[in-house]
């Protein structure tokens, strides 16, 4: 089967998920691959296996290269550890055995690595179902997703106006990404789960080190925002620190530079100036916060 086929076939079995971003009616697949509020709001799968549900062009500050670079760096297993404790944390806090699939949203999900490793982390450790969407921004992540990763609702969208439902999905991951409270509490079901990923103090730290002076603003990292806004919004359940070393081969060190937020503020001879460091081992380290919605 095509991919633009397989792709209309699932977000069609599974549009109830959907609501119109123009009207917020609901909304149903037709024959031409076209996903349609009452209103007659249309949008089109796109050939690579994904559908845009974006209102508007958004113009995204990530292109392809990052997402490629990103992609990459994924497949080599960088966030494996990560992907492992968050697999755990879903299958600890959610109440499977049911028949119906776990629902996660993946809200900026990019080239759609991390998604996908959880889906493999799930299938190993259980039988239950898992129904995988993918949200981001960005139309050349989401492509590189659809075109990486079968079986997954791949969605080029806007978070601030998701094209979902209320009470949609059991889990929303929001890994290293930008964060929207009002509609992750509206998106989740009563009894769902936020799993916000954030970098720890030591992240990349040899990176840094390369990239930036001591005293660049850069250098300090502080989650102590972003732990105050989840707060606002969400009961924390569970709180985790998670630091690994990695082991880079040689090929991997570029990739890694150019997928990583430091690097947006590097000048190209300070990415040069890193990789003359050939630096072969990195430190990963990441505050796992996971949070129910306050009672409405
Ligand atoms: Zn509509």
């Amino acid at each position: 089967m095509k991919k633009i086929d397989a792709a209309a076939r699932l977000i069609g079995r599974h549009s109830s998920l959907f609501q119109c971003p123009v009207c917020g009616l609901a909304m149903e697949m037709n024959e031409n691959r076209t996903l349609l509020c009452r209103n007659r709001h249309g949008f089109d799968t796109a050939k690579p296996g994904y559908i845009s549900l974006l209102t508007k062009a958004v113009k995204s500050d990530y292109g392809k290269t990052m997402f490629e670079a990103r992609n990459l760096v994924c497949r080599s297993g960088f966030f494996h550890p990560l992907i492992e404790r968050i697999g755990r944390t879903i299958l600890t806090n959610i109440s499977g055995g049911g028949l119906e699939p776990v629902t996660v949203l993946d809200a900026g999900c990019g080239e759609g690595s991390q998604l996908a490793q959880l889906a493999d982390v799930w299938k190993r450790e259980t039988t239950a179902g898992f129904l995988g969407a993918g949200l981001d921004l960005s139309k050349e992540g989401v492509a590189i997703a659809a075109r990486e990763y079968g079986g997954f609702i791949w969605c080029v969208g806007d978070l601030a106006r998701s094209p979902f439902r209320n009470q949609s999905f059991d889990v929303i991951l929001n890994v290293l990404s930008a964060s929207n409270y009002g509609e992750f509490t509206r998106l989740l079901r009563n009894d769902g789960m936020l799993i916000k990923v954030v970098p720890g103090s030591g992240h990349l730290q040899q990176l840094r080190d390369a990239l930036y002076d001591d005293r660049s603003p850069r250098q300090a990292y502080s989650n102590e925002k972003t732990r105050a806004l989840f707060m606002q919004h969400f009961d924390i359940l569970d709180e985790q620190q998670l630091r690994y070393d990695v082991t880079l081969q040689e090929e991997l060190l570029e990739p890694l530079v150019r997928m990583t937020p430091l690097s947006w503020g590097a000048r190209d001879e300070q990415i040069q100036q890193a990789m003359r460091l050939a630096i072969r081992e990195v430190t990963a380290d990441f505050t796992v916060l996971v949070g129910r919605a306050k009672v409405r």
